[in-house]
């Protein structure tokens, strides 16, 4: 792990982004709570991690804009330091539908919230990591989703496209950045308790599917953060190019 150990999370103010600005503050790091509008439960993570001694801010930023991506980076230079790692995690999802009934600006939506986001992110971050720039090396690691094999028909094919995008992304960035000391890894979560199935129309969604779940329940977010701080750490000093699945066998 890098000394400095600064973190920026993307949506790091509910769900699987908190779980893991938390579990990253815990280990020493300087955390970056990213969020686009819900300032409160941004501010209630900043504050359960100040509680147990932790160094964060929050940041409020759009990233599928790239001024405001230009600025989270320039924040998080300034007040925190040397960035070690990004976290791109930060995801929509538009209710459930066929494809035919599927709008231009949904789907653009969909494509620039979760797949531009993560480019833009990236860009930054390889900025500052490129040994070939005077950068010391880092990780990215990248939140797809299970829906980039299922391909979620009947429900979010654009949603499970997008992460499929985000999926060649992992691959094609962890060969191009390789020699300039940047690792890239990629988690594919699965059926997770958070706040995504509501914005798809089924808040019980995750109970009406569990029984197709091999392990026979959903997965809590904490349980994605271990994988992700994995990723992060030395502990994976091998791995880059690679895809973990969570999603309880499925
Ligand atoms: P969530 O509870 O809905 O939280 C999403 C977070 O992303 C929120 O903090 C939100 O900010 C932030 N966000 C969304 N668009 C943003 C943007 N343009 N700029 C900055 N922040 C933005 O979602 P989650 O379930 O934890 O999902 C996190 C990631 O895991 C997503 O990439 C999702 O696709 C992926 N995933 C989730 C599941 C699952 O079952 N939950 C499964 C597979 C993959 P605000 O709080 O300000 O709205």
């Amino acid at each position: 792990m890098s000394s400095e150990k600064v973190v920026i999370i993307t949506g790091a103010g509910r769900g699987i982004g908190a779980a893991t600005a938390k579990l990253f503050a815990s280990n020493g790091f300087s955390v970056c709570i990213n969020y686009k509008s819900n300032s409160q439960s941004a501010n209630e993570v900043a504050e359960a991690i100040t509680a147990q001694g932790g160094r964060c801010i929050t940041v409020q930023a759009d990233v599928s804009c790239e001024d405001e991506v230009i600025r989270l980076f320039s924040t998080v230079d300034e007040k925190l330091g040397r960035l070690s790692v990004l976290v791109n995690n930060a995801g929509i999802l538009k209710k459930q539908s066929r494809l035919v009934d599927m709008t231009a600006d949904r789907i653009n939506a969909i494509l620039v919230n979760n797949v531009t986001s993560s480019f833009l992110c990236c860009k930054e971050a390889v900025k500052r990591m490129s040994i070939s720039q005077g950068g010391k090396g880092g990780v990215i690691v990248n939140v797809s989703s299970g829906a980039s094999r299922s391909g979620s028909p009947n429900e979010y094919i654009d949603y499970a496209a997008s992460k499929g995008a985000i999926d060649t992304l992992t691959k094609g960035l962890s060969i191009e950045v390789a020699a300039e000391g940047i690792r890239v890894n990629c988690v594919r979560p699965g059926l997770i308790h958070t706040d995504m199935h509501a914005d798809g129309g089924e808040p019980e969604r995750i109970a009406r599917l569990k029984t197709i779940i091999p392990l026979q329940r959903g997965g809590q977010p904490e349980e994605v953060a271990e994988a992700i701080y994995w990723l992060a750490s030395d502990k994976s000093s091998f791995s880059t190019g690679n895809y973990l699945d969570l999603a309880g066998g499925l």
